[in-house]
């Protein structure tokens, strides 16, 4: 079997995937991710703010149904005509004027803490939306370099790849079969050479049997990093 196309093949090859790897180490990209990190935080952040918020009104509503109900009892109260109060009653009176009067300092001092509450959700939920819209201005000015890197870069990529297709004719079908399945999960190189008893992908030393099996065969696949390794 003829190994020194699909080499050459291989080399070619690489001039890809150092390509690709420069966008993938791009620091445009990195930053992009870093930046949809914060648009999720600030998302997540809104949201729980919401669910805070939603909370203050069941609790809003609660103390406004306590409110009215003080209200109601103290204009059925009013509606007693005093003459007709016996002094009993009359304390009772006294009684539950001094009841409503401390619910309603409760009350007050109640509302006084929520308003704070909706304050503070206000305010962070303001903070939260300034992120993200700070966040999103970034994105679109980095993604804009972002792409015009990768448009930089493409042209050298589909050149190359051209130049591969052309060099497919000369390269063992079977070879570039194997090739093709490696480098879709993304392995490279993918053909290494056996030298010192070891993979020269991952230097894993290779059993007895599985270099008398080399050596037969020409090519084996690695069982540890599943390159393929030849004799040279
Ligand atoms: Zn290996």
């Amino acid at each position: 079997m003829n190994i020194d196309k699909i080499l050459e093949y291989q080399k070619k090859d690489l001039e890809i995937v150092k390509l690709t790897h420069t966008l993938v180490d791009s620091p445009n990209r990195k930053a992009i991710n870093q930046i949809l990190n914060i648009v999720k935080e600030t998302q997540y952040a809104s949201s729980a703010l919401e669910s805070e918020a939603e909370g203050v009104l069941v609790q809003f509503n609660n103390l406004k149904k306590t409110y009215d109900d003080n209200v109601n009892s103290f204009i059925t109260l009013t509606k007693k005509s005093v003459e007709n109060i016996s002094e009993s009653e009359m304390s009772g009176v006294m009684n539950l004027i001094n009841v409503m009067s401390s619910n309603l300092n409760i009350l007050e001092k109640k509302l006084l803490g929520l308003a704070e509450k909706v304050n503070s959700i206000l305010s962070n939920y303001e903070e939260a939306k300034k992120k993200y819209e700070m966040a999103r201005k970034k994105h679109s000015e980095i993604k804009t370099k972002y792409e015009k890197e990768k448009s930089l870069l493409q042209p050298k990529i589909s050149a190359f790849e051209a130049e591969l297709k052309a060099m497919e004719k000369s390269v063992d079908v079977k070879l570039l079969t194997k090739y093709k399945e490696k480098r879709q999960d993304k392995i490279f190189p993918i053909f290494v050479k056996f030298s010192s008893d070891a993979c020269g992908g991952c230097r894993m030393e290779l059993p007895y049997a599985q270099i008398e099996k080399l050596k037969k065969e020409g090519i084996i696949e690695c069982e540890n990093c599943h390159r393929y390794m030849f004799m040279p």
